[in-house]
């Protein structure tokens, strides 16, 4: 029987062993470490939930109050699509440790081989795949497949076999902080977007409820990230009345990747999630793309096990995911382009998040993953709405000075 490696087993490589078993190939998954908790925010659209049949169980908190907050502007509005419904408008706050692990165990369930060690090193040859991984006990293995899946993460060690170039990455840097219950309360189903220099100078830094906690952390991109224990503590001195009295439980910080790889798949290997640097530029949202990537290469290399060289798995896995999500990724990028790296971007950004329209087509494609058109009367009010927003702002702030306020509590 054929045999498929997949290297890493958190949310990208797990559900791909999930699909692999399901399509009835012998799986293998490979994982450094069995207790690591990926560091993440774990914001997660309830699509990913219908879509790989996860239980709510996993949910800690349905967030269904969005907050965006600039050094001027505070804007505070419910998720919600064009066709709202309490089933699916709210964005699915997990645990990571619980998350991933669900996922991994299912896999384990229908039949997966799990193996605890690190990949070293990957030879691949014309009738298959030589996998060298080192145990906890510092001995090396082989393990020989058919076919690799890299879901190894930013730093993957399977692209780097492949003597592919390391990526433009961001760093995320967040506190788990546990607070006493009334202030919990301001978090129940609420979860905030802080953007400014003093919090991320061209990313943002966010809130999100946990079951007993909150996670609040800061991005940084290329170039700023000596800055990242700095910009937390800025954003914990910003929001110390919501945070007063929260006891700190866990640091966690992390790279992600900037920029998507030229190529998703290779002779024998296909790399998905972050290893194939498929997170949003503007979000930094990369678990439903870990997820998505894991399933459409599983079901790519299962349909071209025969022969799954470079030119097949490239038809059916890179090109299908382009013509699916290039505008996505094209549209994200672009909006943290013009949204993110100065103040001026950032008030026009966070009053725009007032718009109704504005509001609407983002929760459409955050939460149905895809972006739809909106009709040319509803474009033409949002480009006029934003030129006019555009030139007030730019005015405003040659007036004033900036007046950092945080509202809400
Ligand atoms: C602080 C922070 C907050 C975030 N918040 C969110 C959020 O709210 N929502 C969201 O959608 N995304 C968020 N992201 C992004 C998200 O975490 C990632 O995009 C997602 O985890 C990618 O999944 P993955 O399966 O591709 O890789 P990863 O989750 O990074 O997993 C890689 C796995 O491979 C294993 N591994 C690595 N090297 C080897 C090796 N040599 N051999 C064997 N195994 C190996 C690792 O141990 C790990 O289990 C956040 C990221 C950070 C850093």
């Amino acid at each position: 029987m054929s045999r498929v490696l997949v290297v890493g087993a958190s949310v990208g490589g797990s559900t791909a062993a999930n699909v692999l078993r399901d399509l009835g190939l012998e799986t293998v998954l490979l994982e450094r470490d069995l207790n690591y908790v990926k560091p993440c925010g774990g914001a997660v659209p309830p699509l990913a939930f219908r879509e790989w049949h996860l239980p709510e169980s996993l949910i800690d908190r349905k967030v269904t109050v969005a907050v965006v907050c600039s050094p001027r502007h505070y804007s505070e509005f419910p998720v919600a699509s064009s066709h709202p419904s309490p089933e699916t408008d709210y964005i699915a706050m997990v645990r990571r440790e619980r998350f991933d692990r669900y996922i991994r165990e299912r896999a384990v369930e229908k039949g997966a081989e799990l193996i605890e060690g690190k990949l070293e090193r990957l030879e691949v040859g014309p009738r298959g795949v030589r996998a060298y991984y080192e145990d906890k006990r510092q001995r090396t293995h082989a393990i020989e497949a058919d076919a690799v899946i890299g879901a190894d993460g930013a730093y993957s060690a399977v692209a780097r076999a492949l003597g592919l170039e390391r990526l433009p990455m961001a760093v995320a840097y967040q506190e788990r902080i546990r607070l006493p219950e009334h202030l919990m309360a301001h978090w129940e189903t609420r979860a905030a977007l802080y953007l400014g220099d003093d919090v991320s100078p061209d990313l943002y830094a966010w809130v999100f409820p946990k079951y007993d906690h909150v996670a609040a952390g800061i991005g940084a991109g290329a170039g700023k990230t000596q800055h990242a224990r700095q910009l937390l503590q800025n954003l914990k001195h910003k929001l110390r009345d919501q945070l007063a009295g929260g006891v700190s439980v866990k640091f966690e910080a992390h790279h992600l990747p900037m920029h998507p790889r030229k190529h998703l798949s290779y002779d024998r290997v296909a790399l998905i999630g972050d290893a194939a640097g498929l997170v949003q530029q503007t979000s930094g949202e990369g678990i439903y793309w870990a997820m998505k990537s894991g399933d459409m290469a599983a079901r790519a290399i299962a349909k071209h096990l025969d022969a799954p060289t470079a030119v097949h798995l490239r038809q059916a896995y890179d090109r299908p995911w382009w013509r699916a999500y290039r505008p996505t990724y094209w549209f994200l990028a672009l909006l943290q382009r013009i949204s993110y790296n100065n103040d001026w971007q950032r008030e026009v950004f966070a009053e725009m998040c007032d718009d109704r329209d504005v509001q609407r087509l983002t929760f459409d494609s955050y939460l149905n993953k895809r972006i739809e058109p909106a009709p040319w009367t509803v474009q033409m009010k949002i480009a006029g709405h934003w030129l006019s927003t555009a030139v007030r702002k730019w005015f405003e702030l040659r007036h004033t000075s900036a007046d950092v306020q945080v509202q809400g509590a």
